[in-house]
């Protein structure tokens, strides 16, 4: 029986984070064992909010592959690609927009939000209304059946479905209908305890070296009821316990429950371990992200394979759209 498929993307935001590596790396390196899977660099996607300041894209989707292919994402298992190497989204993306109602596109909840909470930023335009439609054209052009996201992701994908069952019966049954794939993730906040993002400078970066990775973990916030070293923690309130349950091998998790309860152990020494067992963690990575450092012609030849294999679905997907739509 021929393998599910499952698309999912990142935007090109530079060097990645633990919280990424966690939030959705870990994850797609376990799909790409079981599933036909296609990961993108969603550049297109950058710009909808982006749109005045591209910055680096160019460097950030090279950053961000050499941390993709360094933590264990294999161009043998899944097909790498950057979103704008593959003009067939914009076609779809075009097709779709005909048939899609503007209400379906203002109801969805990061809309309105977004243009609230990102008030430096003009966001009345079409591009970041149609983001998720953009998603949608995303998704099917690989006929995806899974899609991997968050919980708040599960009403874009509600809309993609949507729009597909929208498509299909206006045309005919081209596209299967994609599913949400919840996964449980660990929660790794920031060193200052608030969300893990570049944006808050709060992050320890896959690529951190060992001695800034010492130094940001003896800043993280800890238990905040723990104020003296004889005070008993809870571990479960403490966002260094969380890297704990990650990174340090399970005996030592239980070790530090058990003495952070009792006041046996104190957080400058936990951190101290701590830095160390994350530092222990990465070493391989680091050795392959200097390898693809070293020779940046390797990962460009993974994205020039994947965007080739990309291409060719995502085009005989579209010979099947036009000829749907009667446009051939
Ligand atoms: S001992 Fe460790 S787990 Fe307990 S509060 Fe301190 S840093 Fe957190």
């Amino acid at each position: 029986m021929s393998k599910q498929r499952v698309l999912s993307g990142m935007r090109p935001s530079g060097k990645l984070h633990l919280g990424n590596l966690v939030g959705a790396l870990d994850n797609w390196k376990k799909l790409q064992n079981d599933y036909e899977c296609f990961f993108f660099a969603a550049d297109w996607h950058a710009l909808t909010t982006e749109y005045n300041s591209p910055g680096n894209i160019k460097e950030n989707i090279q950053e961000m592959m050499i941390d993709w292919l360094s933590v264990g994402l294999s161009p043998e298992k899944c097909v790498l690609f950057v979103q704008s190497r593959v003009k067939e989204h914009a076609e779809l993306h075009l097709l779709l927009s005909m048939i899609t109602p503007l209400p379906w596109l203002e109801r969805v909840p990061t809309y309105k939000e977004q243009q609230q909470e990102l008030t430096s930023l003009d966001l009345s335009t079409y591009g970041f209304l149609g983001y998720p439609l953009l998603q949608t054209a995303d998704i099917i052009i690989y006929k995806a059946h899974k899609v991997p996201v968050g919980i708040d992701q599960v009403p874009h994908v509600e809309l993609s479905r949507e729009i597909t069952r929208r498509f299909n019966f206006f045309y005919g049954p081209v596209f299967p209908l994609p599913e949400p794939m919840l996964t449980e993730v660990p929660k790794l906040l920031g060193i200052d305890g608030r969300k893990m993002s570049k944006s808050y400078d709060n992050a320890i970066y896959i690529s951190d070296p060992p001695q800034e990775i010492r130094t940001k973990v003896s800043q993280m916030f800890t238990d905040p009821n723990r104020i003296k070293r004889t005070d008993p923690g809870n571990p479960d309130l403490c966002n260094v316990f969380a890297f704990h349950q990650v990174y340090s091998p399970p005996e030592i998790v239980e070790e530090v429950r058990a003495d952070c309860r009792c006041a046996a152990i104190g957080c400058v020494e936990d951190k101290r371990n701590l830095a160390e067992n994350i530092i222990c963690y990465l070493m391989p990575i680091h050795e392959k992200r200097a390898s693809y450092l070293a020779n940046p012609r390797m990962v460009e030849e993974v994205l020039e394979d994947g965007c080739y294999k990309a291409r060719g679905f995502a085009a005989q997907t579209m010979e099947e759209v036009r000829t749907a739509m009667k446009i051939v």
